[in-house]
């Protein structure tokens, strides 16, 4: 009830309206969400080999360390790039709205049900922290956006408190893909809390796995056993 007069006074503040074709009710209408394209989830994020449910192939384990990952959409589509853009700038009173069109699509998708079924009952969902000074100036973290819409739908329990950005600035996306992951060497700390847990790991956009597959590497040191990731789209 009080969301709902929340969101109402919020439509009337500043009308939603639809990235694809402008209409007024949503950030996208449901016609402009058929035409979402939306990832199979049937490659693995390492190599981008075929993998069923976005595991993680043998090969990539390894390196890339969570058992598997999907996505919702390409971020080719422009629709999808708008959205992510817009949850960067948007008016804080709706930020996981956005995204939530995507977010229940993917996880009625049958490598969203293979997710659920893997993470079991007692998954703890936990969003790429952004460094404090960024979070400062941005005012939220979009990763725990999703990381809430995902636990309303049922996959877990939102844990903020386990994983931090201890190092500002991201890695260059010009340098080569083992540059990149030394770059990130100590850019996470986790807190010994998250031992014996299984995790979902989450952010808005997988580019290479580096940024999402350091974080996951630090979770396994803190003790995580197996840890899962989910992203609104992979470009
Ligand atoms: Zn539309
Ligand atoms: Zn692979």
């Amino acid at each position: 009830m009080v969301s709902g007069v929340r969101e109402t006074l919020a439509n009337l503040l500043a009308p939603r309206t639809c990235v694809g074709c402008g209409i007024e009710g949503s950030w996208c209408c449901v016609t402009c969400i058929e035409h979402i394209a939306w990832d199979p989830n049937t490659i693995c994020a390492g190599c981008e080999r075929l993998s069923p449910n976005g595991t993680t192939c043998e090969r990539c384990r390894p390196d890339m360390v969570f058992r598997g990952a999907i996505v919702a959409a390409t971020y080719d589509d422009p629709n999808v790039q708008q959205l992510i853009r817009f949850v960067k700038y948007a008016p804080a009173y709706d930020i996981a709205g956005a995204f939530v069109p995507l977010i229940t699509h993917t996880v009625h998708s049958e490598a969203g049900r293979a997710l659920r079924e893997a993470l079991g009952e007692n998954a703890r969902i936990i969003p790429v922290p952004l460094h404090p000074r960024r979070l400062r100036e941005r005012g939220f973290n979009q990763a725990s956006c999703i990381a809430h819409a995902l636990a309303e739908q049922g996959f877990g329990a939102v844990r903020e408190d386990v994983l931090r950005r201890t190092r500002f600035g991201a890695p260059q996306a010009r340098k080569s893909r083992d540059a990149r992951r030394q770059s990130m060497d100590g850019v996470f700390a986790a807190s010994p809390d998250i031992a014996g847990a299984t995790v979902l790991l989450v952010d808005d956009v997988i580019t290479t796995g580096v940024t999402m597959s350091a974080a996951a590497r630090t979770l396994r040191d803190a003790g995580a056993t197996t840890i899962h990731a989910f992203a609104i789209a992979r470009g």
